[in-house]
């Protein structure tokens, strides 16, 4: 089956009646045979149906076997953490959601794990960052919010070299267009809040990967930690999942206009979206990536111009998140990756005047005449142009 008849079709489950939805098993414990015998399941934290058909689902989107569904992007994160112990050492791309960031300086304060980050688009710099004690490589590509493209492949080889394990954040382009695990990583993580539910209803996160020792120990920590998404999230997550193919492939063709206009816009000074990364990097895209997505960001080179922008649009929401069947649109650098901490803003934080858009599935024209009278007002509005420092 290829990827839109699967979003379409979950398997068939157990239900006894055939209902074609997904049964919402709203319930915290089931009936069971006996006192001394458990049936197939026993308790929701360990167990639903409908998180069952939910994880089978996203597992097959993504070309994997195994899935656990969590109750956010972060719970799944921090469950992928828990495959490193003390004295050991995580690789950490440098394009990268803030609050991935403020997960890991939490975890190397509180315990004995070291963190290097990296830019991992640059091969020669993630060789070197690579030590004996390295565990686990944690990349977003594109990453976020600068859209650096690392090469999947070549990444997991060289982690592999040093035996350590790959895991890719693909919550920027979902597995309609990216598929890390037949790239060479051995987990995929989604903030499944953003493309894969795609209607801003549902905080959930899932790990993927077709390892059963990996597996085994996820699964460990999803029910001894009990963060598992609750049966009605992945009720809604199911029912997202059906138009996920035809919301992305729509949402990428849109964006790819409206990336268009921004970079002939003369108010915008750079427009980062992988169609516009260098050559030799776009060319890595093209071989493990069948779109470029629906998400970009722009630089106007004045802080205060940016906000105007992004206050005058009357379409596009200001609103932290992507993925949404209604655009939205946000300032890193004071939203989403606020959550870097101070020290480390002037390596990790995003350049100040940095828009950041997600492009919804509204029509195209009016998306680009919102974009068109935001530039006009804002330009009325704002100062005089300030060189823009990192936040
Ligand atoms: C949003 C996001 C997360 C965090 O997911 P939540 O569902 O908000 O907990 C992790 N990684 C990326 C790339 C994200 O965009």
């Amino acid at each position: 089956m290829r990827a839109a008849t699967r979003c379409v079709h979950h398997g068939p489950g157990n239900d006894p009646y055939g209902s074609i939805c997904a049964p919402l098993y709203q319930t915290a414990t089931f009936r069971q045979p006996s006192a001394s015998g458990f049936g197939e399941y026993d308790y929701t934290r360990s167990g639903n149906p409908t998180r069952t058909l939910l994880q089978d689902q996203l597992a097959a989107l993504e070309g994997g076997t195994y899935a656990c569904a969590f109750a956010s992007g972060m719970a799944a994160l921090t469950a992928v953490t828990r495959l490193v112990k003390n004295g050991e050492h995580i690789v950490v791309g440098a394009d990268l959601y803030g609050g991935s960031v403020r997960l890991f300086e939490s975890l190397s304060e509180r315990e004995h794990v070291s963190i290097s980050y990296v830019d991992t688009s640059d091969l020669k710099a993630f060789n070197e960052a690579l030590t004996p004690q390295t565990r686990l490589v944690l990349i977003e590509t594109p990453g976020n919010p600068l859209f650096r493209i690392s090469d999947i492949r070549k990444v997991a080889e060289a982690t592999h070299r040093v035996g350590a394990i790959l895991a890719v954040d693909n919550s920027m382009l979902s597995p309609i267009f990216q598929q890390p695990l037949s790239l060479g990583a051995d987990l995929v993580i989604h903030s499944a809040t953003k493309f894969l539910c795609g209607h801003t209803d549902v905080i959930a996160g899932v790990v993927i990967t077709n390892d059963w020792n990996l597996q085994k120990q996820i699964a460990f920590t999803q029910n001894a930690e009990g963060a598992a998404l609750s049966p009605f999230d992945c009720w809604l997550l199911l029912r997202g999942l059906k138009t996920l193919a035809l919301r992305v492939e729509r949402q990428s063709e849109t964006a790819a206009r409206i990336a268009q206009f921004l970079k002939a816009h003369p108010q915008v000074k750079e427009v980062y979206y992988p169609a516009f990364a260098e050559p030799d990097r776009y060319a890595i895209q093209r071989t493990q990536a069948t779109s470029d997505g629906a998400v970009m960001s722009f630089t106007t080179g004045d802080p205060e111009l940016s906000t105007q922008i992004v206050e005058s649009l009357l379409l596009f929401e200001i609103a932290v998140s992507f993925g949404s069947v209604g655009s939205t649109i946000s300032l890193p650098c004071e939203m989403s990756h606020l959550s870097i901490p101070r020290s480390l803003r002037s390596r990790l934080g995003p350049p100040r005047d940095l828009v950041r858009l997600s492009v919804g599935i509204e029509d195209v024209d009016d998306l680009i005449t919102d974009l068109e009278q935001a530039f006009r007002r804002a330009s009325v509005l704002s100062r005089k142009p300030v060189n823009p420092q990192p936040c």
